[in-house]
């Protein structure tokens, strides 16, 4: 039997006292980052929030009221019923749970979110920032990556994925300005968690992380169907992981999204490999091996042909 090769760590026993803050500390999470509305409606969420425009104390938001947000000359122009202002910069700080927000124009529903939000102007558009605590934001993408239902112990371990995740890719969006997207490139997080067995798990393991045997936070991918197998970390990034290695999952060959089909013209798929890879359709073998392709394990490249296809 292998060692173990990664640890299930508190936070506050592998972090340096700088990093000890982020025990406390907030991610900077950025929302709608894949479409940022041109206007938005902020409400407060169990009770009122604070409104700061550039820094300076506007007044208080009641929960009988909404402000609207939205661009105008390169500023923020902001009115609710009783307030009316322009800035470059608005702080909602909520006194209750959290905020809720929608988009005024799009039929879709409000969403609730824990933290203060921060709205700025960014290339035109709303720029939405929510600075959420860790454990809050943990909570918040387990329920929107996980779904319901599931079993407690499972939260639990997702919980533990999430917030090492989260740490661990917090650069990801330095150039942005924030830490971490709300969509899949970094992790679904769709505003405050509502399930109970979720919280729990969250609660039961606050502060817990994964660590390598060198005491650094691991890189706690997870996948919704692997369709079967896992990659080596040095087949798809540049660097190899001990913890990361090719491996048969049988549980996801029976679990939804593990088959599924998409048609298009024999043409259209040959034109985009010639494209792509350079391909010759004139190479007969070449082109047999890509379009007659069952392979029966995870391959790295498509019909194992030349050119290589990954
Ligand atoms: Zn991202
Ligand atoms: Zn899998």
């Amino acid at each position: 039997m292998r060692s173990l090769t990664f640890i299930i760590a508190s936070l506050a026993t592998v972090l340096t006292c700088a990093q000890r803050n982020a025990l406390e500390r907030e991610l900077r999470v950025g929302l709608f980052n894949e479409g940022s509305p041109a206007q938005l409606l902020v409400m407060g969420a169990g009770g009122n929030c604070m409104v700061l425009a550039d820094g300076v104390r506007k007044g208080e938001l009641t929960t009988a009221d909404g402000l609207r947000i939205r661009v105008a000359d390169g500023r923020l122009s902001a009115k609710s019923l009783a307030l009316a202002f322009t800035a470059k910069r608005i702080e909602i700080r909520p006194l209750g749970e959290g905020f809720r927000m929608r988009d005024p124009a799009k039929q879709h529903a409000e969403r609730a979110y824990p933290g203060v939000l921060e709205v700025s102007v960014v290339n035109g558009r709303l720029q939405l920032i929510d600075r959420v605590p860790l454990e809050a934001y943990t909570a918040g993408v387990v329920s929107a990556e996980a779904g319901k239902e599931h079993h407690q112990e499972y939260y639990k371990l997702q919980s533990v994925s999430c917030r090492t995740y989260a740490l661990t890719n917090q650069t990801k969006h330095k150039l942005d300005g924030f830490d971490l997207c709300d969509g899949v490139h970094c992790q679904v997080f769709q505003g405050r968690n509502r399930n109970d067995s979720i919280s729990m798990a969250v609660r039961a393991t606050r502060g817990l992380v994964i660590v390598d045997p060198d005491i650094k936070l691991i890189h706690a991918t997870f996948h919704s169907n692997c369709g079967g197998e896992t990659m080596n970390a040095e087949d798809l990034w540049s660097k190899s992981e001990p913890y990361l290695r090719a491996t048969v999952d049988t549980f996801c060959t029976s679990a939804p999204h593990a088959r599924w089909e998409k048609t298009m013209a024999r043409s259209e798929w040959l034109d985009y490999l010639e494209r792509r890879y350079g391909l010759k359709a004139l190479n007969t073998s070449a082109t047999d091996a890509v379009l007659h392709y069952e392979p029966h394990c995870r391959d790295l490249y498509l019909g194992n042909t030349w050119p290589l296809i990954p």
